[in-house]
């Protein structure tokens, strides 16, 4: 069964699904404004009735329309800098840290939130 009227409203929901929604997620120094997917959106929130930046992993500077810096008291238009490393290293047996980051005020450069990511080895 071929309906293409069918197919494409399934591939707008799929496309809006991808893309996200904007949310606001908090980091320790302020928070950000972003589009994530479902699955970050699940990742963020810890269950307190709001979203948290540290589970999420690197959000793509592309991805952030705005954030607050706690340090400048200020909203900015734009994306933070995001600054990662790669260290692999093991943190447990079969469990290592992949990659660690934070987001930087690009007025102060205070730290707006951090996130970490592991990797089963
Ligand atoms: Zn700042």
């Amino acid at each position: 069964m071929t309906n293409t009227k069918y197919l494409k409203s399934i591939n707008e929901e799929a496309f809006s699904l991808l893309m996200g929604e904007e949310c606001k997620l908090k980091g320790s120094g302020g928070y950000l404004m972003a589009s994530i997917s479902e699955e970050q959106k699940k990742k963020a929130d810890l269950g307190v009735g709001e979203l948290f930046l540290a589970p999420v992993g690197r959000i793509p500077e592309e991805s952030i329309t705005s954030y607050f810096c706690n340090n400048c008291n200020q909203e900015f238009k734009s994306s933070p800098k995001v600054s990662y490393e790669n260290p692999n290293e093991e943190v447990a047996e079969n469990m290592k840290l992949a990659e660690k980051g934070m987001y930087l005020c690009t007025n102060c450069e205070s730290s707006i939130g951090e996130y970490r990511e592991f990797q089963k080895s």
